[in-house]
């Protein structure tokens, strides 16, 4: 259960609070164990790191979801993005609670250690219990994939749970190219390119426009009334309990045609 610390305000801070959890710990030891050999994984190595996969139980806009995600503080894409004007990671809201939320930015650190830098087999991601209660799931609810490696296991991790459906966002849509065209894009991922500017729809590469399924971008109010944006995400009544992700699903919906899906920035 993720524990609250007050007054942590900074990635150092919490990795002092974070030193004394037996399972952070453990996990920590089987990464710097296993790295030097990461190019060459024996099948019982990588199922004790897929073990070591955390997957966080979400609430807010995402109650009731479930998540392999990494951490964007680690993630050296991501901490770029942050210094960029007008950039919607300025305010990364996946930042601010991993900040805040010690056992849950434990998971997203080993996370990202053991997803951009061991790719493992289908079979072996397989076996990671990925709970559900309306058939859907999310990849990187909090960071981004940071490696092509990150991107391939997450396609694996998604092809090998077929009776789930999983949205993955990413601003980082090349890196799920070479993913894509060697693995194939699983049947059962909506792939939701991310744009990374407030107002701006982002641009999609045009070796990767056939793989997204929708372009998400976030808009200011004012830009979006002046410039007549249609904001179709159903969470822009943020403060109404009933406007969350499981009551709206357009992004976990492999038949929905919205191309362009439009939010109002918190
Ligand atoms: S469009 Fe719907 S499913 Fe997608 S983020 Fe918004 S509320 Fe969630």
């Amino acid at each position: 259960m993720a524990k609250f610390i007050q007054g942590v305000t900074n990635y150092d801070e919490w990795r002092d609070h974070a030193k004394d959890s037996k399972k952070y710990l453990e996990r920590m030891a089987l990464i710097s164990e296993l790295l030097p050999k990461k190019d060459n994984l024996g099948v019982i190595d990588q199922y004790r790191l897929a073990n070591a996969i955390a997957v966080s139980s979400l609430t807010g806009k995402l109650e009731d979801f479930y998540a392999i995600s990494t951490s964007v503080l680690m993630n050296p894409i991501c901490q770029c993005r942050a210094k960029v004007e007008g950039c919607i990671c300025k305010d990364c809201y996946a930042a601010s609670g991993a900040q805040r939320f010690v056992g849950l930015c434990q998971g997203l650190e080993t996370n990202y250690l053991i997803l951009n830098n061991f790719l493992l087999a289908e079979e072996v991601l397989a076996t990671i219990p990925i709970p559900s209660t309306n058939g859907a799931s999310r990849v990187e609810s909090h960071g981004d994939a940071a490696t092509e490696i990150c991107a391939i296991n997450y396609t694996r991790i998604v092809d090998s749970h077929k009776h789930l459906t999983f949205a993955v966002f990413s601003k980082n849509t090349s890196l799920y190219k070479e993913a894509f065209d060697v693995e194939g894009k699983p049947n059962n991922m909506v792939f939701v390119a991310s744009s990374p500017i407030v107002n701006e729809v982002m641009e999609v590469p045009a070796d990767m426009v056939k793989y997204v399924d929708h372009v998400f971008t976030v808009y200011d109010l004012e830009y979006a009334l002046a410039h007549n944006i249609h904001i179709n995400c159903g969470t822009w009544r943020a403060n109404d309990l009933d406007h969350r992700c499981k009551n709206c699903m357009r992004c976990y919906d492999k038949a929905n045609r919205e191309y362009y899906i439009n939010e109002l920035k918190k």
